[in-house]
C-alpha cells in the first residue's frame, strides 16, 4: 500500500466504523440494555486484539495534528519509560479517572471507571464491547457485555430469545459484527491478511507503517 491509497480509505473505515457503533447504540436503545454510568471495564482487558489498519485513521488524524511521531515516542520510543508495557497489556489509549470512584458499581460488586482517549477513532472491536449481533453457521447470537447482561438480565435473555428465532437465510437481514468485518476487509486486499495482534501491537505496527510512509511522501495534511 502507498501512501495515497492508505491515506483515502480513511473515510471509508470511519463510515463503516460508524455504522458498527450506530448499530450498537440502537439495539442498546432497542432492547434496554445499556452500559452502566462512567463504565470503562471492557477497556481493562489485557487481551483485546485488533488488526494493524483499524488504527490507521487514528494515525492519520495524529498526522494531521502532527503528533504522530510524539505519540509513537511516548510509548515506543527508545527512550520510553513505559515501552516495557506496551506489548500487550491493557490498551494504552485508555484514560482512568481517579476521581470516579467505585460507588458508580450500583448493584454489580465491580467495574472500573475510564474513557477512550481517541473514543472517535477506536477500532472495530471497541465499537461492540457493549451489544451486537455475531453470527454463528446459519444463526444469529447475541453478544453482550457481561455487566450489562448482569445488570439486565432479563432484557438481555429477550434480546437471546428473539435472535434465537431467526435464522440467517431469512427475509429480515440483521446487521452482524461479521459484516461490517466484511466490509473492511473489501476495501482493501491487504486487510484480510492482516493478523490479529494484541491491541498494543496493533497500534505500534499502525503507527509505525503511517511514520513510515508518510516520511516518504513529503506529506501535506492539506
Ligand atoms: S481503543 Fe479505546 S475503546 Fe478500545 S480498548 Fe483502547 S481505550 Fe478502550
Ligand atoms: S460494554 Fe460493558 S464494560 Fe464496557 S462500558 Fe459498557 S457496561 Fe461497561
Amino acid at each position: 500500500m502507498n501512501f495515497e491509497d492508505t491515506k483515502n480509505l480513511q473515510s471509508k473505515i470511519l463510515e463503516i466504523y460508524s455504522r458498527v457503533a450506530e448499530e450498537s447504540k440502537s439495539l442498546q436503545g432497542q432492547w434496554n440494555l445499556s452500559c452502566l454510568d462512567s463504565c470503562g471495564e471492557c477497556c481493562f482487558n489485557p487481551n483485546i486484539t485488533a488488526r494493524e489498519f483499524e488504527f490507521y485513521p487514528l494515525m492519520f488524524h495524529l498526522l494531521d495534528v502532527n503528533e504522530l511521531e510524539d505519540f509513537y515516542q511516548k510509548f515506543w520510543g527508545e527512550n520510553s519509560k513505559k515501552s516495557k508495557n506496551i506489548q500487550g497489556g491493557v490498551c494504552v489509549l485508555l484514560e482512568t479517572k481517579s476521581s470516579l470512584s467505585l460507588e458508580n458499581s450500583q448493584s454489580l460488586n465491580s467495574y472500573r471507571p475510564g474513557r477512550c482517549s481517541a473514543y472517535e477513532f477506536r477500532p472495530l472491536v471497541c465499537r461492540a464491547f457493549g451489544v451486537m449481533i455475531r453470527k454463528k453457521n446459519d444463526f444469529y447470537e447475541s453478544s453482550i457485555c457481561r455487566l450489562i447482561k448482569k445488570q439486565y438480565a432479563l432484557h438481555s435473555e429477550k434480546f437471546e430469545e428473539y435472535l434465537s428465532s431467526h435464522h440467517v437465510n431469512k427475509e429480515e437481514v440483521l446487521q452482524c459484527v461479521e459484516d461490517f468485518a466484511y466490509q473492511l476487509n473489501a476495501l482493501h486486499p491487504e486487510f484480510l491478511n492482516q493478523k490479529e495482534l494484541p491491541i498494543n501491537l496493533a497500534m505500534k505496527s499502525a503507527a509505525e507503517k503511517i511514520l513510515f510512509l508518510s516520511s516518504f511522501h513529503g506529506y501535506d495534511k492539506n
